[in-house]
């Protein structure tokens, strides 16, 4: 028996077709997978980890070492100089969020040059929400750039908009939930140099979510002074189960330590019981998982462009991150293969999603996740906001087998099923 069987023949031709066209594609990314493999192995060698690292502290979480070593294989692998991996960075936003206000104070300018920033941080920057708490109302100044309308940073009014009030100018690697292309290291590399023409020593800030091990080389790599991002995305491989972490240059880690914790404590405490064997095996397998779920996009652009559909990026585009982008043109298309998705998932493969409001978002927004983490986006999922062009955001992916069963039966079931 085959898993094609179920599959429409026609459906099946255009698989085989795809398959022998991504093949060196997904060649260049298991090599991809090999160097940076070899550089979280080497980083565990180098920082001495042993098995009482993997035990985890309680209570104050005093002297933790492995938290520590933890901490410096993150900034060895990601470029930075050193690092905060904890649990109680409840998310990619909340990382994000003490990296940016931590680096703040009242008088002081934010400035994103990549357009508005991703849904959660609008409420998080005071752009959205009710305000309560907004950096508005400690005399911050939150504002952002617009992209030009080819997507890309507009770089003559960025030289204008930083002022000597900027303190921090942020930049978003992945798309999140705009239509433009996410920016490749190359490009931000072009960003930093921009920016420092015009201010040296202004800091700057990259929302790395979904970026991690998708390219060989990271923002810090290039310029970069801190970053932050999730670890129920990429970095924590699919083993993690909570937690983000922000990394970069020493002395700005230390100075949003104290957002993180309060003054006084910064990073020094904060127990890691029961969480250190997960967040230690993910990091050491996230170049594979990350790798697999990107070999899973280009089979979804791919696969889906052979069926007429407007897909972003194209299978043989560069990669920077994890989305790839489906465009349904209508509600009704988009969430059968959203729900498509989620019967193909090995939790929760019953459930029905529907569209919902959610906390943090604009508009209502559909979810296919069966997945053993809760929200998790290294895993198989989908997800987007029902609003035209109805485009459907899919990432993630264990297995590049998951990846591929799933995308074949949503899209037997959405257009080959009557
Ligand atoms: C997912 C994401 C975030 C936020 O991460 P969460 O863990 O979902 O809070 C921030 N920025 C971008 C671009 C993202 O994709």
């Amino acid at each position: 028996m085959s898993w094609q069987d179920a599959i429409d023949p026609k459906l099946q031709a255009i698989v085989a077709q795809v398959d022998a066209k991504i093949a060196p594609r997904l060649a260049e990314i298991d090599d991809q997978i090999l160097d940076n493999q070899a550089k979280v192995l080497r980083a565990f060698q180098d920082n001495h980890v042993s098995e009482a690292d993997l035990v985890g502290s309680t209570g104050y979480g005093n002297s933790d070492e492995g938290r520590d070593h933890l901490e410096a294989i993150y900034a060895e692998v990601l470029g930075g100089e050193d690092a905060l991996v904890r649990p109680q960075l409840v998310s990619g936003t909340h990382a994000i969020g003490v990296g940016l206000l931590g680096l703040v104070r009242p008088g002081d300018e934010i400035l994103y040059i990549t357009g508005e920033p991703y849904d959660t941080l609008q409420e998080v920057l005071g752009l959205a929400g009710n305000g309560i708490g907004s950096p508005k109302e400690y005399g911050i100044k939150v504002n952002y750039v617009p992209l030009l309308a080819n997507g890309e940073v507009d770089f003559a009014a960025v030289k204008q908009r930083i002022t000597d009030k900027t303190k921090v100018v942020a930049i978003q690697r992945s798309c999140g939930y705009a239509t433009r292309a996410s920016f490749t290291i190359a490009k931000i590399a072009e960003m930093v140099k921009v920016v420092r023409s015009v201010k040296p020593d202004v800091w700057i800030f990259a929302d790395n979510a979904y970026g991690e091990f998708s390219e060989r080389q990271e923002p810090l790599d290039v310029g970069v002074d801190l970053m932050a991002g999730s670890l129920i995305k990429n970095a924590g491989g699919g083993f993690a189960k909570t937690g983000g972490y922000i990394v970069g240059r020493k002395d700005l880690v230390e100075r949003v330590s104290y957002r993180f914790t309060v003054p006084g404590l910064g990073g020094a405490e904060g127990a890691t019981y029961g969480m250190m064997l997960d967040m230690f095996q993910g990091f050491f397998v996230a170049p594979q998982t990350t790798g697999n779920a990107i070999k899973g996009a280009i089979f979804e652009a791919a696969l889906l462009e052979a069926l007429g559909l407007p897909v972003a990026p194209k299978w043989d585009d560069p990669r920077t991150d994890l989305i790839q982008t489906v465009n349904f043109g209508n509600q009704e298309d988009m969430v059968k293969f959203a729900k498509a998705i989620q019967q193909s998932s090995p939790v929760d493969s019953y459930v029905e999603p529907i569209p919902e409001q959610m906390a943090g978002y604009e508009d209502k927004v559909v979810m296919a996740a069966g997945s053993f983490i809760e929200g998790s986006t290294i895993e198989f999922s989908g997800d987007g906001p029902i609003r035209p062009p109805y485009t459907l955001y899919l990432q993630g992916g264990l297995t590049y087998a998951h990846v591929k069963l799933g995308i074949t039966q949503a899209a037997q079931t959405t257009f080959f099923t009557k």
